[in-house]
């Protein structure tokens, strides 16, 4: 696929996920240091654990950097306990708020002063940052123009044949940040239309049929998997199903049919 083709459907998805599902208003969080802690709180857990924690948070008076550098890590866990892996994100909490305070004296102003590149390298040296983590703090809490990547984009990229099944964060990352203008406003809403899309609709087991991405021009969604050839938006296809999970595969109506 050519450059221009794979920044035409880009545009194509976001446009079509933004008709369907309208703005999203992200990132749920009342400040900026809200939206840093539910961004390590919801690595593995669901957005409804992460506001129970969240309120427990608020509630102890412990939500701030200073709440959070005093407060012992066991009494944290506890706190945080609705948000599972409790005893783990305690340890990776108090990480970031002792970078904060050992790099920026506790003080977000300083932090969101740092250039983009340099910052992410820093969150990543935090031990329980990884790259999703990272990027979403830098977009959603300091707004900064970078691509957050999660499992629900690699899964529709996957499916609509512009990665590979291995390929990495990084890859995936460079495929918007590449083809795209660095938008903080755009990136931020394409990722939150993607997890909707993935939440409702792209799911281990999608429903093409209810899905506004499903006829594509030409629409590079379905790829016969034995010819390899694309299959035209209103060309017959044959699902191969393999269980429950990522793979999603179609037989071009010659290949079916053994011809
Ligand atoms: S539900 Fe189907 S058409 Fe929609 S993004 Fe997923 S694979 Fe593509």
């Amino acid at each position: 696929m050519n450059e221009s083709s794979r920044k035409e459907i880009l545009i194509q998805v976001y446009k079509r996920l933004y008709t369907r599902f309208g703005p999203q208003h992200w990132w749920p969080g009342n400040s900026q240091f809200e939206i840093i802690v539910g961004a390590i709180l919801t690595q593995n857990t669901n957005w409804g654990n992460v506001e129970k924690a969240i309120k427990n948070l608020k509630r102890a008076r412990v939500l701030s950097p200073k709440g959070l550098i005093e407060i012992p890590v066991k009494k944290l866990a506890k706190l945080i306990r609705p948000s599972g892996y409790f005893n783990i994100k305690a340890k990776r909490l108090k990480n970031f708020i002792e970078f904060l305070f050992k790099e920026y004296q506790g003080d977000l102003k300083k932090m969101e002063q740092q250039p983009l590149t340099e910052l992410r390298q820093k969150l990543l040296s935090v031990n329980g940052i990884g790259p999703e983590t990272a990027d979403s703090i830098l977009l959603y809490a300091f707004e900064k123009p970078i691509f957050v990547v999660d499992a629900y984009t690699k899964r529709l990229l996957y499916r609509h044949h512009l990665i590979d099944e291995d390929d990495d964060y990084s890859s995936v990352q460079k495929i918007f940040m590449g083809h795209l203008k660095a938008d903080v406003k755009f990136f931020n809403e394409y990722h939150a239309l993607i997890v909707r899309l993935g939440k409702e609709i792209c799911k281990k087991k999608p429903l093409c049929h209810l899905c506004p991405l499903n006829n594509l021009s030409y629409s590079l969604i379905f790829k016969c998997s034995s010819c390899h050839r694309y299959l035209l938006n209103q060309e017959e296809r044959f699902p191969l199903k393999r269980g429950e999970g990522f793979l999603l595969q179609y037989f071009c109506p010659r290949c079916f049919k053994g011809e």
